[in-house]
C-alpha cells in the first residue's frame, strides 16, 4: 500500500480492525435484511494534525490520527454485487466518454500544422488519458469482492461517522495486507 502511514498507525489499524472481526457476530445484511451475510471490515479515525516539511525540492506532508477505528458490517453477496454493478457502470461510461476524446485528440493534436491547437488538443488528450487509466484501475479493482464489500460497507457507515466529527475512512485495505504490513515494519 502507497500510504505514509507509520508503524503506530499501521499497528493501529490492525489493533482496530483485529477487536472489529472479533466483536462481529452472525446479522441479517445491514443493507437489506436478507440472512446470510459476511463481514466487511473498514477502517475510520479522526484527523489530529498535519504538518508539512519541505527539504530540497521535496514536499513530505505527515499527518496525525486519533481515535483509529474499524467497524465490521455484514452484507449479503447480492448486496455486493450490486454495488459492484453500480459502481463498475459509472466507470464504463466513463473510458466510453474519456477513450475517444484519448484518441481523437492525440490523432488532432499529432497531425494538425498549427501549434496553438496541438498544444491544446494534446493537453485534452492527456486529461482524457487519466480518466481513462482511472476507469481501468478502478474497474480492474472492483474484480475483488472482498474490496467491493469494504466499500459498500464504508458507504453505509460513512455519513453516519462523518456526523460524529470522523473524517478520515480507509475501506481499501484487507486485515491481512495491514498485518503483513506490520510484520514487515517490524522487521
Ligand atoms: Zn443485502
Amino acid at each position: 500500500m502507497s500510504t505514509g502511514f507509520d508503524t503506530n498507525m499501521v499497528a493501529a489499524l490492525v489493533r482496530a480492525s483485529d477487536a472489529a472481526s472479533q466483536q462481529y457476530q452472525d446479522r441479517p445484511c445491514e443493507n437489506c435484511g436478507a440472512d446470510a451475510s459476511r463481514p466487511y471490515v473498514f477502517q475510520y479515525a479522526r484527523t489530529l494534525s498535519k504538518q508539512s516539511r519541505t527539504v530540497g525540492d521535496t514536499t513530505t506532508t505527515t499527518t496525525s490520527f486519533g481515535d483509529v477505528s474499524a467497524r465490521a458490517a455484514g452484507l449479503c453477496s447480492g448486496c455486493v454485487d450490486q454495488h459492484r454493478r453500480k459502481i463498475s457502470r459509472q466507470f464504463q461510461r466513463g473510458l466510453i466518454v474519456a477513450g475517444p476524446i484519448t484518441l481523437i485528440g492525440l490523432v488532432f493534436g499529432l497531425t494538425t500544422p498549427d501549434s496553438d491547437l496541438r498544444e491544446i488538443a494534446l493537453v485534452v488528450a492527456l486529461m482524457a488519458g487519466i480518466v481513462v487509466i482511472v476507469s481501468i484501475y478502478q474497474l480492474w479493482s472492483y474484480r475483488d469482492e472482498d474490496n467491493v464489500g469494504r466499500r459498500k460497507a464504508l458507504a453505509l457507515h460513512q455519513p453516519a461517522l462523518e456526523e460524529q466529527g470522523y473524517d478520515s475512512f480507509w475501506a481499501q485495505f484487507s486485515l491481512d495486507e495491514l498485518k503483513e504490513r506490520l510484520a514487515r515494519e517490524q522487521g
